[in-house]
């Protein structure tokens, strides 16, 4: 089996360690662990971000505030890096790079080993020890040198360490500059360029999520040639050879997906949908393929379900399947199918279990904001994730009279709870913070709004297993696959979700709710129309279904709707799924270059 370095900018693998911000932390921190349960060798590299990413309080006029999340440290949990003479082991990255010393933390994930760089070292300036002090802060200098380190620190670490690594994964570009010291290394070995190339490209592999041209790291050329040049000089190549690696044809720059692109055996998207908008996207890569031809693939991405799983939602899946969907049977479709022989009161009691877990958190009250009049026997619609525009958090906020009839109806009353952080950047992400905020604390809706603040993964849990319906509308097609709606459908909390990312693979009409033109709509209007859908099913499908109730007081249709959710989402969408197709589709074989996207047999879904 072989041994895989997986490289990412976020890890999120404990709650005590913030190095994370969103779903690429997320899906970093669950792959780490669906590798450990798979008995798949595998070693994370990453950064440890002394003062995290962000810790997010609403101030009194509404607007998101900032403070660091200094991360513990922990001797349990962080074990430092010793060298073979005993002391702590300390590295530098190449001449013509940065002039940094740097340390290393070690994790232990299950069975896998995350690496932490740390240029926290008494040689380093404060400027350079300031590298790892926050994920995704300071300007473009910042963010290349936390890239050189990443890519090029951890490959150091891995020779250092002697560790038998073959296959290097870049999880999306950040860890790019891995690439370049691996061709070093291989012309340093007496190859050609050319030949130095193919011998990376063997080993080395790269995951896409960006939907977005602008949303890849692009540096000024100015300012990576110089290391280029060192580079280029101690190889005896020419620099513009290596330079042009990192080029794409529609736009200047050092693009480190272009350049990852270019030196993996193979790239993937992450979900079906981001599959064909990544082919199109990078398509000029490759002049004269038509756009099917283009040989990018996919593989979804998956949770890690016992992280994800509510802890009453876990004893009923321990009751009525065994332990087994825990490791070996989490993936299997026949596993989960024998839900259709699960009691539906039982099934409806522990979703109600789960429910009330968020309710007691919401009755704590810490950082929950609005929310007076919440009722835990309403139907209650989440929604929680990064505030970026594209992902339209008020999107349901529109028409606010018709929402307003909708949260009021007194037979079927509802409310909606929010969270979510905006990247301290992003005055548009912020903008909204403070519109949702407004809203919650706003008495035109009475209560039935909430947010709770600094959305992480411990609020993710709670939300994910304790909404009824999760709600998500961001603008098709930039949802490259979205994770939270799949921790939500496994939990039986029912997708209410634009069609777009993973949902347009997971929805099948009978698992949760559908909604929206996939590939996005044309024109202006765009945002009523969707809009316009989404109240029309709030009104005219989710509220009845849940409101209509059997003696017993179990919404029986609910139930059917729930276990179907659960019996397709999890076997499919979970993290066993995502590490056994990558090491089939991409890590094991010697693979023929197929230009086709991964097709999946649909088998677990029909089984379930
Ligand atoms: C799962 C998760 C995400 C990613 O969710 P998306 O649906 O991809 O937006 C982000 N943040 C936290 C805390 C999560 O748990």
């Amino acid at each position: 089996m072989k041994t895989v370095a997986y490289f990412s900018a976020e890890f999120a693998v404990h709650e005590r360690l913030h190095i994370y911000s969103g779903g690429l932390g997320m899906l970093a921190g669950d792959f780490l662990k669906s590798a450990s349960d798979l008995g798949l060798p595998m070693i994370g590299i990453g950064l440890f971000y002394r003062d995290g990413y962000l810790a997010q309080r609403i101030g009194g006029s509404g607007r998101q505030e900032e403070a660091a999340e200094p991360n513990s440290h922990d001797l349990t949990l962080l074990k430092p890096v010793m060298a073979p003479s005993g002391e702590r082991l300390s590295l530098r990255l190449p001449e013509g790079t940065l002039p940094l010393v740097f340390q290393a933390w070690e994790v232990s994930v299950g069975k896998s080993k995350l690496y932490l760089l740390d240029a926290e070292h008494p040689a380093n300036s404060p400027e350079l020890k300031s590298i790892t002090h926050r994920l995704y802060a300071g300007d473009r200098n910042m963010r290349l040198s936390q890239e050189l380190l990443l890519g090029w620190g951890g490959f150091a670490l891995i020779r250092e360490l002697r560790l038998p690594i073959d296959i290097y994964h870049a999880n999306e570009g950040h860890s790019a500059f891995l690439f370049l010291a691996l061709l070093e290394e291989e012309i340093g070995r007496g190859k050609s360029l050319a030949s130095a190339i193919e011998a990376v490209r063997e080993v080395s592999l790269f995951t896409t999520h960006t939907p977005l041209e602008a949303g890849h790291d692009v540096f000024d050329e100015g300012h990576v040639r110089p290391m280029v040049q060192s580079v280029a000089a101690r190889a005896g190549v020419e620099t513009e050879e290596l330079m042009s690696l990192a080029r794409h044809p529609g736009g200047p720059g050092w693009n480190m997906a272009a350049f990852a692109i270019r030196m993996s055996r193979e790239t993937n998207a992450v979900s079906r949908r981001h599959g064909q908008v990544a082919r199109a996207m990078w398509r000029r890569m490759w002049p004269g393929k038509e756009e099917a031809e283009v040989p990018i693939r996919h593989v979804t991405n998956g949770v890690h379900l016992p992280t994800w799983t509510s802890p009453a939602m876990a004893r009923f899946y321990d009751a009525a399947l065994g332990p087994a969907w825990r490791g070996e049977g989490e993936d299997d479709p026949f596993l989960w199918a024998r839900l259709a022989q699960a009691d539906s009161a039982l099934l409806w009691r522990a979703r109600l279990e789960a429910k009330a877990a968020l309710f007691e958190r919401l009755r704590e009250g810490g950082g929950v904001i609005g929310g007076g009049s919440l009722d835990e026997k309403a139907l209650t619609i989440g929604f929680a994730r990064r505030f970026a525009s594209y992902k339209r958090p008020a999107l349901v906020l529109r028409d606010r009279a018709r929402l307003k009839k909708f949260l009021f109806n007194p037979e079927r009353p509802a409310q909606i709870i929010f969270a979510g952080k905006a990247h301290p950047a992003d005055e548009p992400g912020k903008a909204l913070v403070a519109d949702i905020v407004a809203v919650a604390k706003s008495p035109e809706f009475g209560g039935r709004i909430a947010f709770i603040e600094n959305y992480d993964p411990s609020v993710a849990k709670l939300l994910v297993s304790g909404a009824d319906v999760w709600l998500n509308n961001p603008v098709p097609p930039l949802e490259a696959c979205g994770t939270s709606g799949m921790k939500a459908g496994a939990n039986g909390v029912l997708n209410l979700s634009l069609l777009d990312g993973w949902w347009e693979e997971g929805y099948d009409a009978r698992n949760g709710w559908g909604f929206g033109v996939p590939g996005g709509r044309e024109g202006a209007d765009s945002d009523r129309l969707d809009v316009e859908e989404l109240y029309a099913l709030l009104e005219a499908e989710v509220a009845p279904l849940f409101y209509d109730r059997s003696l017993d007081g179990v919404p029986r249709g609910w139930v059917e709707m729930v276990r179907e959710s659960i019996a397709t989402v999890a076997p499919r969408f979970c993290g066993r799924r995502m590490l056994r197709d990558y090491a089939a589709f991409l890590y094991e074989p010697p693979l023929p270059a197929i230009a086709r996207p991964i097709e999946r047999t649909q088998a677990s879904t029909s089984a379930a």
